[in-house]
């Protein structure tokens, strides 16, 4: 059995090599590639992904999990290696549900969408990437229908990145939230002006920004000497091995906030990567458990901690060396409300920490009418000013920053896509929870800079485990309950209450 199962192991190690390597072309795309290598990358990427594909639905594979079913069973649910026989597991059983020609046909659609929107959003073409929509929402369903049993066309599709959610799971959830976040935001936005914000919009050189958030990355806990930082137009992080896992930033020379910001999250998604138990080095254990956890540790660094009082209460003074002549007379009081900001804008990712799930949840309504089929693609743009007009009070006065501002949909990813940013936020406030509870100084350390605390707890709940665990279980495990708002909703009480006089 000890032979059989270093087999499995060499086995998922090769398709681990092979998609990592694949990471480190799409990196290089995002980030150093000169235009004319486009169409010769993407004949490169497509090559590799279909010998991954034939290697991971290999009947031998299959085989092979097989024969180890009676090992698996004879091992504690939680030891490493049971842990790697039913993730390949799952992983497998995806993988070979889904004919290989449609894998390769669905890729070539996504390419061409992504393409399209990337010129169409500019110009604000809806007419030119609907043809393109129309076809991902068929090619979602029949990827749906390769997993009969749903309830909901959408669930299977969720389960691609938040393993064990569904659509009635999440409905009920988000519908709780937006309850709660409605009546906040209407008081906050209809008994007083806007914060003053005017202290952010000046010239910040973009070196002297990068180099503040790489100091700040470093400081929670993000080691360079297993990961570096590079600007791209849509910040993201990316992992080829637990010892390279890379951040990028992008930067406006005119505002402050984006740029430090965007780190502080791509450096929450990158610590989660570095801090994986490099015994899973190279198998499928060795990444994040959902898109949901892997974004409560964005927004865990990024909101609970980077736009906290305590931190700037230590960070400010550094700030105001660095930034002298822009903010050497702004008050911290200032500079902390302007970074908490609550206005309902039309872009999501500009969009503060009240009203940004409101932004999620138009996304995820949207998109299953339309796998349900209740919506067509031709009424979209319309259907979305509806919903901006209905539950943030404005309306995008084109296309270019109303339907068309998100990659997600035109990136072939209609179903699934969205509700991992709100699991993100709910749950990055159940696990600072937790943390504070098991260690209450968390907050007084944060004022003086020190991070090591929160960032060892979370090493040592979360990050250690990989994908060991589902979502479920980790929650269960680190918080003793499972997913809910409450720990949310108490955190931005306390937080904007406290802002607002609320
Ligand atoms: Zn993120």
């Amino acid at each position: 059995m000890q032979e059989k199962f270093q087999e499995l192991e060499t086995r998922l190690r090769e398709i681990g090599d092979l998609n990592a390597i694949g990471s480190v072309l799409g990196w290089d795309q995002s980030t150093q590639m000169p235009p004319g290598g486009a169409p010769a990358r993407a004949r490169q990427m497509s090559t590799l992904r279909r010998i991954a594909h034939q290697k991971a639905t290999d009947p031998v594979l299959g085989q092979l999990l097989e024969e180890l079913r009676s090992y698996e069973e004879s091992l504690p649910y939680d030891s490493d290696e049971a842990g790697l026989i039913r993730v390949a597991r799952r992983n497998y059983e995806r993988s070979t549900k889904v004919p290989a020609d449609f894998v390769a046909h669905f890729s070539r659609h996504r390419a061409e969408s992504f393409h399209t929107w990337t010129k169409a959003r500019p110009a604000n073409d809806f007419a030119a990437v609907k043809p393109y929509l129309e076809k991902t929402l068929d090619l979602r369903r029949q990827q749906a229908n390769f997993f009969p049993g749903y309830e909901h066309i959408a669930d299977p599709l969720i389960d691609f990145s938040d393993q064990g959610m569904t659509v009635a799971t999440l409905r009920e959830l988000f519908g709780a939230l937006r309850e709660q976040l409605v009546p906040m935001v209407q008081a906050i936005t209809t008994t007083q002006p806007p914060a003053d914000d005017v202290c952010l919009h000046q010239h910040f050189p973009p070196e002297q920004q990068r180099a503040l958030g790489r100091e700040v990355a470093a400081r929670l806990g993000y080691d360079f000497q297993r990961g570096r930082e590079d600007l791209a137009p849509h910040p993201f992080t990316t992992s080829f091995s637990i010892g390279d896992v890379r951040i990028t930033t992008r930067v406006d020379p005119e505002h402050f906030g984006g740029c430090f910001f965007a780190t502080m999250h791509e450096s929450g998604h990158a610590m989660y990567q570095q801090g994986i138990n490099p015994a899973y080095e190279g198998t499928p254990l060795a990444r994040g458990t959902s898109s949901g956890v892997h974004e409560s540790q964005s927004r865990l660094w990024e909101n609970l901690v980077g736009r906290s009082r305590g931190f700037w209460n230590f960070f400010y003074p550094r700030m105001q060396e660095t930034f002298s002549t822009q903010l050497g007379s702004v008050p911290l009081e200032t500079f902390y409300r302007a970074i908490n900001k609550v206005q309902p804008g039309l872009i999501r990712v500009y969009a503060d920490e009240m009203t940004y799930n409101l932004h999620i949840i138009i996304r995820f309504d949207l998109e299953l009418a339309m796998l349900e089929g209740r919506l067509a693609i031709a009424d979209l743009p319309e259907a979305w000013r509806e919903r901006y007009r209905s539950d943030l009070g404005i309306a995008p006065p084109d296309d270019c920053d109303g339907v068309m501002q998100d990659m997600h949909w035109y990136s072939g990813n209609i179903g699934g896509a969205f509700q991992g940013y709100t699991l993100g936020n709910i749950l990055s406030a159940q696990f600072y929870e937790a943390a504070v509870a098991a260690h209450p100084e968390i907050p007084a350390q944060l004022s003086q800079g020190e991070f090591g605390l929160l960032f060892g707890w979370l090493v040592k709940n979360v990050y250690w485990h990989g994908r060991k665990f589902t979502p479920a279980e980790l929650v269960k495990r680190v918080t003793g309950k499972p997913l809910h708002i409450d720990p949310y909703i108490r955190y931005l009480r306390a937080k904007y209450g406290e802002l607002y006089a609320l």
